[in-house]
């Protein structure tokens, strides 16, 4: 999942952007509005991470313009610890939650995974679809109650398929959800994700859409004995 955050202080900004990089999110990290609100027009984020306190216009001031042009991202206000006017007035102008600094990434991370699986409208804590269980907190995925060892990228492209079990993604938005901006993204390494999620868990676990995307397979084909290697399942 891929956060927008906006903060001002360097060392909070670049504690928040390696935490919440090891807790498997892909992070564009600005320290003023403007910056941000720019990276917003061009690119899909999954959530944003605001500072109120921020030069020049104030993070309620964004997140307000925000709201009224209809962006629908979950936001997190960061608020000083006696902010507590700002705290209500950050709900009430559009964010979704806040944390009171000094902030724990741990309680961020965990937050933020409980917003977006309300935006994705899953809100049980570990997915499944067909015999495959998907734990966000714990990163884990279990194929038939079996672990399944994934690497950091594969797992977070897991995640955004799951996510989406609906929907045929292009390959650009899911690049859009798997890199920041400052990644460089090699033209096949999203092919490649896919190939190794097929592999390690099953070969129809992600359907290609020609000339579309790709899209999560259906959990009925996901229980057939022919592409598993095992004989009547
Ligand atoms: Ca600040």
């Amino acid at each position: 999942m891929r956060l927008l955050i906006v903060e001002d202080d360097p060392l909070l900004g670049d504690g928040l952007a390696r935490g919440l990089q090891a807790h498997g999110f892909s992070i564009d990290w600005f320290t003023d509005g403007p910056q941000a609100d720019s990276a917003l027009a061009t690119s899909s984020f999954d959530a944003i991470v605001l500072d109120l306190g921020l030069p020049g216009r104030d993070g309620l001031h964004w997140l307000s313009r925000w709201r009224a042009r209809g962006e629908r991202v979950p936001v997190i206000v960061l608020t000083a610890r006696d902010g507590v006017t700002q705290r209500i007035d950050g709900l009430d102008r559009g964010a979704d939650d806040y944390l009171v600094k000094p902030i724990q990434v741990a309680e961020l991370a965990a937050r933020l995974r409980a917003l977006l699986r309300r935006s994705q409208g899953r809100p049980e804590p570990v997915w499944q679809h067909g015999p495959l269980a998907y734990n966000a907190a714990a990163r884990s995925a279990l194929w038939h109650g079996v672990p399944v060892e994934l690497t950091p990228r594969e797992t977070a492209l897991l995640e955004v398929f799951l996510a989406h079990p609906q929907r045929v993604l292009s390959k650009s938005a899911l690049q859009d959800k798997l890199f920041s901006f400052d990644q460089e993204i090699d033209s096949n390494a999203l092919e490649v994700h896919v190939h190794h999620l097929r592999r390690k868990i099953h070969a129809k676990l992600v359907r290609t859409v020609r000339g579309m995307g790709y899209a999560l397979g259906a959990e009925a084909d996901l229980d057939d004995a022919d592409d598993s290697g095992k004989a009547g399942a």
